[in-house]
Formats: structure tokens, sequence, C-alpha cells
């Protein structure tokens, strides 16, 4: 029985009653809870995932409040997904938020995705995305890519061995030659609302966009259509010869 908070949601066609009552039966894994994850995951707990667990083994730092909208001075220090699980809880009882403080690595992923109907990408690591793309495509779990680096930011929803996956595009994702990743404070919200409607979308069973690409300096948008690499050494099916 879906109450009256999401009425505003359910009028859109794109989702309706039925997609609002079909989003409650679902599991998310947020992997990173700072820029990115943090917000998607408030977001995500408001439109009413059923479940939502957030893994991160990072505090809150005082070089994290100008991209975030959750944490304060006050949680300087504190775990990120102690706070997020509790402050998050308290907006939507009715979704289950539990946040874990475990840093994710490849002996632990699978305890932390397998009951996920779509794993969210809160991290701010290649290492890691290719990790959580492995397992992935091993177990037919979903996951939507998300990265931030200075004004621009990208986010692609994957659907094992259907789309392209995140080693497919690897080659286009570039990486930050600082130690500290450049991030205009205001990119983040963004890039995680399109994130999460990649995952509805995907939740819903519908097909994700493609690689979306957004500039907020130049207030550029574009959404490339990258297909599937058959030489692509994690999903592809053939063998390059040299
Ligand atoms: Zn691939």
């Amino acid at each position: 029985m879906i109450t009256d908070r999401y009425r505003r949601q359910t009028l859109v066609k794109e989702l309706g009653q039925k997609g609002q009552e079909q989003l409650a039966t679902k599991h998310a894994v947020i992997i990173g809870g700072g820029g990115l994850g943090s917000h998607s995951a408030n977001m995500l707990v408001r439109m009413g995932i059923g479940s939502i667990d957030i893994i991160d083994d990072d505090i809150v730092d005082i070089t994290n409040l100008h991209r975030t909208s959750i944490f304060t001075e006050h949680d300087i220090g504190k775990s990120k997904t102690l706070i997020l699980g509790e402050r998050l809880q308290s907006v939507n009882t009715k979704v289950r938020v539990r946040g874990i403080n475990q840093k994710v690595t490849s002996e632990n992923i699978w305890s932390f995705v397998q009951h996920a109907d779509v794993i969210v990408d809160g991290t701010d690591s290649i290492p890691l995305r290719l990790l959580i793309n492995d397992i992935s495509l091993q177990h037919n779990i979903p996951w939507v890519y998300a990265g931030v680096l200075e004004t621009v930011g990208m986010v692609m929803g994957v659907l094992p061995k259907k789309t392209s996956c995140f080693q497919c595009i690897a080659q286009n994702i570039p990486a930050s030659r600082n130690q500290e990743t450049p991030v205009l404070g205001n990119l983040p919200a963004i890039i995680a609302a399109i994130q999460c409607t990649e995952t509805i979308k995907i939740l819903r069973g519908r097909q994700p966009a493609g690689l979306l690409i957004y500039d907020i300096w130049n207030q550029c948008f574009d959404v490339m259509n990258i297909k599937r690499n058959p030489y692509c050494p994690m999903c592809g099916k053939k063998k390059k010869i040299n």
C-alpha cells in the first residue's frame, strides 16, 4: 500500500502507481557515501526504493562539505555511513536504510551485493569501478556508473552482456592528474540526480540511455550510444589477434 507520500511522483506517467509499488520491492546497494553516493542515497530514499545499503569506510572531512548536502560541520570525524544511515532513515521510515562502515574489496564485494537489484556507483576510484563491473558481469547485476571531474560529470547504466560495460568505455573516462580530484561543488548533485533516473529506469526494466556527459560550466549535455566492444576483455566474446 503506497501512502500519499509519493502522490506527486505517481502522477508521473513514466512511473505511475504500479512503478512506485515496484520500486518498493527493490534493493539498491550504493558503494561510496561521498559527493555522489550521499546525494544518490538521499534521492533514492526519498523516491521510495524498498531497501538501500550504503557502504563506505570513510569519515566526514571538512573538504567534503562543499559538494554534499547531508553532512554538516558537526559530523566532521564521524563515519559517513553512520550519519547517512541514521539521517536518511528518519527521512523515510518506509525504506530500510543501512549504512555499512566497511571498505569494499575483491574479497568482500559479493557479500555486499548478492541481494542487490542494482548497484549504484558512488566511488571515485577506477579500480573499484572495474571491481563492480566484474561482479556485475559475473552475477548479472545491473549497475549505474557515475563520475565527476572538475566541471564534467558522466553517467552510464550497465545491463550486463546487453549494453556496453565500464571496461568497454574505460578509455573515454578521464582520470584526475591531481592527488585530489578537482570538483565544482554543485556538480555531484546534478550527476547523482541523473544517476538516480537511470537507476530507477533499470529497476523498472527500461533501457538505460547510454553514456551521458554533462559539462556544467559550458551547459553542454551529450548522450553517446557506445556499442559493446566485441573485444572487451571483460564482456566481449572475441579474442584480439595481434
Ligand atoms: Zn565490456
